[in-house]
């Protein structure tokens, strides 16, 4: 199975990704993931995109394409794969139709966690003034605003552009974990 997960920072894709992960047991792959591993490894992709990233704006297109394509086309993959963070604009998302196409696969459920965005503010304010190892460079309220403008601007128009798409659902991200991840199994057992 093919899943998109769409949604804004701090909707709870990542948790929610995780329990997709654990129940199909297939890959979960999210480039702000593979992003920030290639930032820390300081590879020529990461040196390129670290103060981007660290700004809250969104990287170049043709990068991420190239991140995607390659990591779709590992071994791991051929069961399907769960995306976080990609697609994240309308370019991206006609890319990701076309590296489909070709390799002859299609997307089988696109899932858009819906929060508003006042939660969001707080929940992503709370986790900025968490102390942990993991702390990412943009988790900053100042980079947090501006991740959420990027996200206004650019990804949430593809609830519209996905809206008419029969495999697209919209599920109340403002319910518990375990509710939220009941909602997403019953669409993903149910047939379309
Ligand atoms: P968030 O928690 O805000 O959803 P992610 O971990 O998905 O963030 O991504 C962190 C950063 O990585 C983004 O702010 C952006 O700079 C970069 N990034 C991740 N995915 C993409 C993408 N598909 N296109 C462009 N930039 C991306």
């Amino acid at each position: 199975m093919i899943i998109i997960l769409l949604g804004p920072p701090g909707s709870g894709k990542g948790t929610q990704a995780n329990f997709i992960q654990n129940k199909l047991s297939i890959p979960h792959l999210s480039t702000g993931d593979i992003l920030r591993q290639s930032v820390k490894n300081e590879t020529d992709l990461g040196n390129k995109v670290k103060n981007i990233m660290a700004r809250g704006e969104l990287v170049s297109d043709d990068l991420v394409l190239n991140v995607i394509k390659e990591r779709v086309s590992e071994n791991d993959c051929d069961q399907g794969f769960i995306l976080d963070g990609y697609p994240r604009n309308i370019i991206q998302a006609k890319s990701l139709n076309i590296v489909l196409k070709d390799i002859d696969r299609n997307i089988d459920r696109i899932l858009f966690l819906d929060v508003d965005f006042s939660i969001l503010q707080s929940r992503i304010e709370t986790r900025s003034k968490e102390n942990n190892d993991e702390k990412r460079a943009d988790d900053t309220s100042e980079v947090l605003i501006k991740r959420l403008d990027e996200y206004k601007a650019q990804t949430e128009p593809l609830s519209e552009y996905y809206r008419n798409n029969k495999k697209f659902k919209k599920i109340n991200g403002m319910k518990s974990i375990s509710e939220v991840s009941l909602d997403i199994e019953n669409f993903l057992d149910n047939g379309i």
